[in-house]
């Protein structure tokens, strides 16, 4: 028996449907790429935008065509607004909350298919564990052998009004923190080279049971700590932060211990107050300018990456002008630029979406020229230097193998040898673009 798993949307979904992959494999089913030969195909949702929701739609009435002829199973997790559920749970055989999961060997047979049920689950499920705590349990079924992500938190108390994930997966819940640690360490010890940590917020890890848990800073000092004993090259990511609760501590943390990689994701959104204020991201741009200066003087060698929505609803020439000037000023060596849409969902969606798409896709292009010019700038500077690499796989050209940098800048350079792959190497660089450089191994 096989099954056929379609993650939509971000890192989060990913993460998530390698535990997926997990239960089903753990039940005795195998992998498959292709839909028409699956005997159970799921879809983990992403409501941030219509078009993703979308997709999940047109699938699904696909794969319920297929029923007239074999018999399936269909499921559906992931981000998904109550109004949409209503409507999915007609359409779909199974649809579950994430933190669900482990019930889901007991849905399939309750479905008439015939599997072994995995021990520890459903002696946790006598007992009446809470999901969240079966969850976290779950090892997932890494999709790389040497990148993984750690899920350190699920949901989002921040109700930023242009974003519907506190709708769809609820409030705050960190994972318990001896569960992050003993995943980091089995991680360490398999070689992994890249390990994200996963959160709507990271950076409020703990902050839903202070009395209980660490916080961030404090469970990054428990990961550098693994990194220094295990002797290992690693590099630990994290992402993303909010601003409102990016503190000194978990710069000067970063500062401290090696495998905690100099790369910083900091979301700005827009660079005017009143837009800020309006996007309810309960931070100013003097507050971001104090974490942006700290940064640079904590972990000078760091890149600094960041998000930022144009066109929200009713910005102004002169607020999108307020923008421009904080790339400028940030010299963000990358910035993720979204044309502003609205969610359903969203607070925001009520809300006039009044800048004109022409207007949006000029101000996304401006945006875009201007972080180039700032991007090429920070780039020309690698040239003549040597960086510590990670190598992830063939180039689209023949001959070259990509890499990245600690700060996550990619990198092209010539060789046939695919034992370099999930690896680390040394590159000289030789010459940049605005998003990549080139360079020649060394040794
Ligand atoms: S911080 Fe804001 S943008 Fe991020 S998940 Fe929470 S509500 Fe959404």
């Amino acid at each position: 028996m096989k099954y056929f798993l379609a993650p939509l949307g971000c890192q989060m979904n990913k993460s998530d449907s390698e535990r997926i992959a997990s239960v089903l494999e753990e039940m005795g089913f195998l992998a498959t790429e292709s839909e028409e030969e699956a005997d159970i195909l799921g879809i983990v949702a992403c409501s941030v935008r219509q078009k993703s929701i979308n997709k999940v739609y047109s699938r699904i009435q696909k794969w319920n065509g297929w029923k007239k002829n074999k018999s399936l199973l269909t499921f559906l997790s992931g981000c998904i607004l109550p109004a949409d559920e209503v409507k999915f749970v007609e359409m779909f055989d199974l649809v579950f909350k994430i933190n669900e999961l482990p019930t889901l060997p007991q849905m399939i047979t309750q479905y008439g298919v015939n599997t072994a049920f995995s021990r520890e689950i459903m002696l946790a499920q006598e007992e009446k564990k809470d999901f969240d705590t079966l969850f976290w349990k779950i090892q997932p079924k890494y999709s790389s052998l040497f990148q993984a992500y750690i899920p350190i938190q699920n949901g989002c108390n921040k109700f930023c009004s242009f974003c519907a994930v506190p709708y769809t997966r609820g409030k705050e819940v960190s994972r318990p923190s001896h569960e992050i640690l003993k995943e980091m360490e089995r991680l360490v010890q398999e070689g992994y080279k890249t390990i994200t940590l996963l959160g709507q917020n990271v950076n409020s890890y703990g902050l839903d049971r202070p009395s209980e848990e660490w916080n961030f800073a404090q469970l990054l000092e428990k990961i550098g700590q693994i990194g220094e004993k295990s002797g290992k090259e690693f590099w630990v990511y994290y992402t993303s932060p909010h601003p409102s609760d990016m503190k000194t501590d978990v710069l000067e943390m970063m500062a401290k211990y090696p495998c905690l990689a100099r790369h910083v994701h900091l979301p700005i959104q827009s660079g005017d107050d009143d837009i800020l204020k309006k996007m309810n991201r309960t931070y100013d741009m003097a507050i971001y300018r104090n974490i942006v200066q700290n940064i640079r003087k904590i972990l000078p060698e760091a890149t600094l990456f960041t998000d930022i929505i144009v066109g929200f609803s009713s910005e102004t020439q002169e607020q999108f002008n307020n923008t421009l000037k904080a790339v400028e000023e940030f010299e963000y060596d990358m910035a993720y630029i979204a044309q502003y849409s609205p969610r359903p969902g969203a607070a925001s969606y009520q809300w006039p979406d009044d800048v004109p798409f022409e207007e949006k896709k000029n101000r996304f292009h401006k945006l875009t020229e201007c972080l180039k010019k700032i991007t090429f700038q920070n780039n020309q500077k690698m040239i003549g230097k040597s960086y510590r690499c990670l190598v992830e796989g063939k180039d689209r050209k023949e001959g070259l193998l990509c890499a990245r940098t600690q700060g996550l800048i990619p990198i092209h350079f010539p060789s046939l040898d695919l034992s370099l792959i999930g690896n680390f190497v040394d590159i000289l660089i030789e010459s940049t673009t605005a998003f990549a450089a080139a360079g020649k191994k060394l040794g």
